[in-house]
């Protein structure tokens, strides 16, 4: 359609024509018809601009993807020089140079290193000596395919591998690995599933280790993130126990445990205490289990390590990565796994154990190179140095929200919290779902220069890698205000 041919109805406003045409996802249009969005124009580093001119902070990373801010100049010079030679071709009969630089690239960043291992806090004794090794790469579009991905070939290698088992899953209360309906399947949001029923297939569920809101944590609230003062007997991990045992000896047993490692994000940035990540994995190993690790939010340095599952010594045999798989820029996605599940896809042409899966972008040029380009800044040491200072700085500021009286909890991790919003602290009362307390909060935000979306009655901030002290402060100062304008005290 030519420019201004049918649009001078509109006279090009892009907010008139969104409203108009666009449909939001994980948004309710009617309220969003009512407002009157925010129109990005462009980004530099962690600032966007509207198309009125209006700048802002980007305290989500733009939906937790970007990682060293937005126009890079090193991003988008290797996105320009990928352009100049192709932008895309398929995967599907081929190969090309940045796809197979990146998953070399991918291979060697999330291997276990020794270091590792040995801060593990189960010690080194307790625990097989043998981890899986991560050696050949799947490539997607994003989160969901790349769980998607990972399901799919967990459950053909199992039915190979171990013919005599069906497939059968274990996840946690209120994770999200996805919207495609296998994702969807493994995760457990009763809104977002309800008018789905049945087209999920069953997987069940275990407690999530939400300290704050643990019903065997004996502690009384402090001003303190719950899980440093929590006063429990790891029922959480018991309960697993118990679930892993029976199923074995119902000749059912569980073949796969899907977790979003140290924090899981959509469900209200739930950060687990430490030391979960490892028991569950002693667990998940002494019953045969497969791990799938759903890093799709916590990887590329989010946490403070490469990947979060690293924390605890542990590596998966499924790895999912995506939103800072390309430091923001583009959309692509990848499944890492063994060498092992690898193999039990070989055999003869017409024994057809091939993976029939896979997506017309798989292996996109242009996303491989902003991936290279963005595996490079990460691992620089200027990068490393930056992201240690600015953890620091970052709790050091999410520390004086603690002030407010209608801060229930704050949970950081790395380079992520969650500021848990209630309604009486003591008691730790939630605000009910129709004041829509996060909402306000974020709208109040946005007013102060700062943006960010809430999940329910928690203020996610994910900060950009290249942020300055100064940058952590206004939004901190952003979202204390915010809250007092809304909460009155
Ligand atoms: C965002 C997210 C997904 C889904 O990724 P999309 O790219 O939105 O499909 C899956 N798992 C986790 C942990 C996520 O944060």
């Amino acid at each position: 359609m030519p420019r201004n041919s049918k649009r001078t109805a509109h006279s090009n406003d892009p907010r008139k024509l969104d409203q108009q045409y666009v449909w939001h996802p994980f948004t309710q249009m009617q309220d969003w018809l009512r407002s009157k969005p925010i129109v990005i124009q462009s980004g530099k580093g962690a600032t966007l601009t509207d198309h009125e001119g209006n700048t802002y902070l980007d305290a989500n990373a733009s939906i937790w993807t970007n990682l060293h801010g937005h126009n890079h100049p090193k991003i988008n010079r290797a996105i320009q020089r990928q352009l100049k030679q192709i932008s895309h071709s398929s995967a599907l009969g081929f190969a090309n140079e940045p796809a197979s630089f990146l998953a070399a690239e991918l291979i060697a960043a999330t291997q276990l290193s020794s270091d590792h291992r040995s801060t593990t806090s189960a010690g080194p004794r307790q625990r097989s000596k043998v981890q899986p090794e991560l050696a050949k790469v799947f490539f997607s579009d994003d989160g969901s395919t790349a769980m998607e991905a990972a399901l799919k070939l967990h459950h053909q290698h199992t039915t190979r591998a171990r013919p005599k088992v069906t497939p059968r899953y274990l996840s946690i209360e209120s994770s999200y690995h996805g919207d495609t309906v296998g994702a969807m399947s493994l995760s457990h949001s009763p809104i977002f599933h309800k008018p789905f029923g049945k087209i999920r297939f069953p997987v069940d569920r275990v407690m999530a280790p939400y300290c704050y809101r643990c019903p065997h944590n004996r502690a009384r609230p402090t001003r303190e993130d719950a899980r440093e003062s929590r006063q429990c007997k790891w029922e959480c991990i018991g309960k697993v126990e118990k679930k892993l045992t029976r199923a074995k000896r119902s000749g059912k047993p569980y073949t796969a445990f899907v977790i979003e490692p140290l924090i899981q994000g959509a469900a209200g940035m739930i950060a687990h205490p430490k030391g979960y990540l490892s028991k569950l994995e002693r667990l998940i190993r002494q019953h045969r289990l497969q791990l799938i690790a759903d890093e799709v939010m916590t990887g590329f340095g989010r946490t403070g390590s490469l990947i979060a599952c690293h924390h605890e010594g542990v590596q998966p045999d499924f790895l999912a990565l995506a939103k800072g798989l390309t430091g923001g820029y583009l959309p692509m996605a990848a499944t890492l796994t063994t060498q092992k599940v690898f193999d039990s896809f070989l055999g003869s042409y017409e024994s057809f154990r091939s993976f029939f899966h896979g997506h017309s972008f798989t292996g996109n040029q242009l996303g491989s190179a902003a991936a290279l380009a963005n595996l490079e800044i990460l691992q620089s040491s200027s990068s490393l140095q930056h992201r240690q200072k600015l953890t620091a700085w970052f709790q050091e500021a999410l520390r004086e929200l603690w002030s407010h009286s209608h801060v229930g909890d704050i949970r950081q991790v790395g380079l992520i919290a969650g500021i848990e919003l209630v309604k009486d602290r003591s008691s730790r009362t939630p605000y009910p779902i129709t004041e829509r307390i996060g909402i306000q909060v974020c709208q109040a935000m946005a007013k102060h220069g700062v943006l960010t979306r809430p999940i329910g009655n928690v203020i996610a901030i994910l900060p950009i890698y290249t942020m300055t002290k100064r940058q952590v402060t206004q939004i901190i100062d952003a979202l204390s205000k915010s809250i007092r304008e809304v909460t009155g005290d």
